[in-house]
């Protein structure tokens, strides 16, 4: 029977930066990736690369080479005013269809074999079943995104899920990455300058943490208000929320990405994605190399110790306060100080004091990223 010393479920960002992580840590190990799709695939996003997220990107050995819109500047309009920052990095926006394709290619450079075309249909201790045929493995990161079937092969449970819809405007009407915490019936639209086959054009958007069909109207009034025009009708979507002290995996299998979570005060899912892929690529294959498993207490350390993960847990904690209509979050969110600091943190430029010690202070009691009632 076919087998390999690692396997990554799943070739998206958090499927590649596991693989190249993992050949990095021990070169000489054979790690095998499966997906279910052939690429170039379509993955709806707004392709917004925070500097954040490209810190990650760079932490796990993977370039950004496609093409990318870059963007100095973010707009967040909230409770009537408009706050315009400088990002302390610039993001880039890419197209998934283009930057997935271009991160296998990394994947498979590493050293890494990808099968495409390969679902996963079952998961068992050491065994999985896929569409290409049964594989032996010695440990796992479990990276299928959102709707794979990992967590449940794996009997944890579903996690909670933020409704999305996005789509592409035919022409770039400004050039900023513009957050309307305003827009009626989302949690936030946007607006992201990007290119699609070449020309400028936006990413537009509407995210929620929950109540997803009225999504598709708010983003119809969304795009009515601002006067654009949506190439094509938003197909509904979603990406799991991070929840601190949630599982972080199963057995000899660890969760990456959107499989773990994203997230929930932005919808951030890339920058999450290529470090809890790093984490645990890299984590797994020092394991086997010593010729033991992956402890799930050992990765939860690990990412809860992170910058990133710090960070995830403060946004876990600031979402529901933000969303769930508490007027001083709102009023807070429109506080210029706290817009810069918004910046500084998507950019992945510390400190980022002022939005930490606020948030610190208002949100004592909440649960901590190492929990012991979570599994270890
Ligand atoms: C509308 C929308 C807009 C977004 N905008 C942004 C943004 O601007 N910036 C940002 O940072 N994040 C954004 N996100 C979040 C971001 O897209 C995700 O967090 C990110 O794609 C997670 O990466 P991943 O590798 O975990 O999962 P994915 O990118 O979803 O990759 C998972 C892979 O698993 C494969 N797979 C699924 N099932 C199986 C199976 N049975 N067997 C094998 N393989 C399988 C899939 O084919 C896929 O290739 C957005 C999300 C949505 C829905």
């Amino acid at each position: 029977m076919d087998a390999c010393d690692l396997l990554v479920v799943g070739a998206g960002p958090a499927g590649c930066a596991a693989a190249v992580a993992a050949r990095r840590a021990a070169p000489g190990l054979d790690v095998r990736v499966v997906d279910a799709a052939r690429f170039p695939r379509e993955k709806p996003c707004g392709g917004a690369l925070t500097g954040g997220a490209q810190r990650e990107l760079a932490l796990a050995g993977l370039e950004l080479r496609v093409r990318h819109a870059v963007v100095t500047h973010a707009l967040l309009r909230v409770e009537g005013l408009a706050r315009r920052v400088e990002l302390p990095r610039p993001a880039a926006v890419v197209r998934r269809i283009e930057l997935d394709h271009d991160l296998v290619l990394q994947a498979r450079a590493a050293g890494a074999r990808v099968d495409e075309e390969a679902p996963l249909l079952a998961l068992e201790p050491g065994l999985a079943r896929t569409g290409a045929g049964p594989l032996r493995f010695r440990a796992a990161v479990a990276a299928d995104g959102v709707g794979g079937p990992s967590r449940r092969a794996l009997g944890l449970g579903p996690g909670r899920r933020a409704p999305l819809r996005e789509t592409q405007l035919e022409a770039a009407g400004q050039g900023d990455l513009l957050f309307d915490l305003d827009a009626a019936g989302a949690g936030y639209a946007w607006r992201f300058p990007c290119f699609v086959e070449g020309r400028p054009a936006e990413s537009c958007g509407v995210y929620a943490l929950a109540g997803g069909a009225a999504l598709t109207g708010a983003l119809r009034e969304f795009a009515r208000r601002e006067g654009v025009l949506p190439a094509a009708p938003a197909t509904p979507s979603a990406l799991r929320l991070f929840e601190p002290g949630g599982p972080v995996g199963a057995g000899a299998a660890l969760l990456a990405g959107d499989a773990l979570g994203a997230d929930p005060l932005a919808g951030e899912g890339l920058r999450y994605a290529l470090w809890s892929g790093r984490i645990a690529g890299a984590l797994a294959a020092r394991a086997l190399a010593r010729g033991g498993a992956p402890s799930l207490r050992a990765y939860r350390a690990r990412l809860a110790g992170s910058r990133s993960g710090l960070l995830l847990q403060l946004t876990a904690r600031l979402a529901p306060r933000l969303y769930a209509g508490q007027g001083r979050w709102r009023r807070a969110a429109a506080d210029p100080r706290v817009a810069e600091a918004l910046a500084a943190l998507v950019s992945g430029a510390a400190p980022a004091g002022p939005l930490l010690a606020l948030t610190v202070r208002l949100a004592a009691g909440a649960p901590a990223l190492v929990s012991r009632s979570g599994p270890a």
